[in-house]
């Protein structure tokens, strides 16, 4: 069998092809002017899980994921760039900006157990690619200068348009995303911008045929994929929200370049909500891996949540679900190194079948629930089942459990509730307890104080 994943495009769950033996996969990297939040990070865990189960059957990979540093409007600010706002905001060179978040991605993903991608080609060094595409495409008839210099595809000319997402081209009102209203050029509504002319801007522009401006976001990913996939993507990943405008232009910029279908398979994750509500900036619920840290979380516990839900339903992590999956890291470490110290793998079918089923993680988290409570599996074939399934979980069951510190928020909770406590203040040491048990400690109450451990 080889790994069957839901199609967002023709609505079925169809198997992954590959191209000469390789599955060449393109998953849409971040915007580098913020750090990534946890629901960013459940989608690039998404890309990680279809490598490994394709691995795991014996299959090769070549993943690319591009690095936005240029080009991405904010929905927060009509019209502005994200990185030349953050630049502002921050008093730094737009690109000195990008170089740190971008790194701040990398290590995020460290500590989540993504591996790295085979490349990570950057928009601002990919520009020469999109002039050439955007050439084609006006020579091809499908993009025309507006009357702002501004260069748009137009959306009438590209027949499949909205197959992706259902929209219809008639439907789309004009104005309704704020990547089309600074564009006063167009024609049509529903056009979008593969260049937009400097105008007033002074950073982060380059010269082109049709004056000096920088280009959109979504020919960045027509042109990167295009380029460093050899003009094939067998799974194209991405957020659900990239669906639609993304995901749909991106589809009609390479495929109106080449002529033929260019994406096998469009694979989208849904969106993760914090505490049952959306994660955004202005709601202040943005949850990154430094915050599960600072609360002595393994970010690995973030991994298990995610491995808990299908990719395909909306999923709410909360404190209490991360410091629950935390204690169950603890519990299988411990359990592996009771197990024996053996080095060799079980290949489990049920365990492969239920990945290679549109990605069933709960199933395959069940199968190994069942190995490891089953008293007739000998200690050495559970640790080797075990060892297999985490090619693909990637939870790092075979380290050691941590002897662990705790960190200096907790000690803080520790304090307050001895304060609390000498006090009388009985509402206010229960309310201590609750929030020290959400970070994975549990307290207990003696003659000689309080007690702490780690759960
Ligand atoms: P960005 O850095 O905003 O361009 O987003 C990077 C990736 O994260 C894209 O694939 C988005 O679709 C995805 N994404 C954004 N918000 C969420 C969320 N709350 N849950 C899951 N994925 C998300
Ligand atoms: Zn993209």
């Amino acid at each position: 069998m080889t790994l069957s994943i839901y199609d967002t495009l023709t609505r079925t769950v169809r198997p992954i092809n590959t191209t000469n033996g390789r599955a060449n996969i393109y998953c849409c990297g971040p915007t580098v002017y913020r750090d990534a939040h946890v629901g960013n990070l459940r989608t690039f865990v998404l890309s990680d899980l279809i490598r490994r189960t394709i691995e795991l059957a014996g299959g090769s990979v070549n993943l690319v994921q591009n690095i936005t540093d240029v080009g991405h409007m904010s929905e927060d600010v009509v019209g502005q760039d994200k990185m030349l706002s953050q630049a502002q905001a921050e008093k730094k060179d737009p690109f000195e900006i990008a170089r740190m978040y971008e790194e701040h991605f990398h290590e995020d993903l460290g500590l989540l157990n993504v591996r790295p991608a085979d490349k990570y080609p950057r928009a601002s060094q990919s520009i020469e690619l999109m002039i050439e595409m955007i050439t084609d495409l006006i020579k091809k008839g499908f993009a025309y200068v507006g009357s702002d210099q501004s260069v748009y595809f137009d959306a009438q000319r590209f027949e499949g348009y909205g197959q992706i997402s259902g929209n219809r081209l008639n439907d789309l009102k004009p104005g309704h995303r704020s990547e089309y209203t600074d564009e006063g050029g167009k024609r049509f509504h529903a056009d979008w911008a593969l260049w937009k002319n400097a105008g007033v801007r002074s950073q982060m522009i380059w010269d082109s045929p049709w004056g000096a401006g920088f280009p959109g976001w979504h020919i960045e990913c027509s042109a990167m994929s295009m380029h460093f996939l050899n003009k094939h993507v067998d799974v194209h990943i991405g957020g659900i929200d990239l669906r639609f405008p993304h995901h749909e232009n991106e589809r009609a910029q390479s495929d109106a370049t080449l002529g033929f279908e260019t994406v096998d398979l469009w694979v989208h994750g849904e969106h993760l909500l914090f505490e049952g509500r959306k994660m955004s900036k202005s709601s202040g619920n943005v949850v990154l891996i430094s915050d599960l840290i600072s609360r002595g979380l393994d970010p690995l516990a973030a991994r298990l949540c995610f491995l808990e839900n299908r990719f395909r339903s909306q999923m709410d992590l909360t404190w209490t679900s991360l410091a629950s999956a935390h204690s169950t890291l603890g519990k299988w470490r411990k359990k592996m190194l009771q197990w024996g110290d053996s080095q060799e793998i079980f290949e489990d079918d049920e365990f492969l079948n239920a990945m290679e089923n549109d990605l069933d993680t709960p199933r395959a988290l069940q199968r190994i629930r069942t190995i490891e409570k089953n008293t007739e599996i000998s200690d050495a074939q559970k640790r080797a089942t075990f060892l297999y399934a985490d090619k693909v979980l990637a939870l790092d069951l075979s380290r050691a459990p941590e002897v662990r510190e705790i960190s200096k928020e907790q000690q803080s909770l520790l304090d307050a509730r001895v304060i609390a406590r000498s006090q009388k203040r009985w509402s206010d040491s229960d309310n201590l307890r609750n929030e020290l048990e959400r970070t994975g400690l549990e307290i207990s109450d003696s003659a000689d104080g309080q007690r702490w451990s780690w759960r």
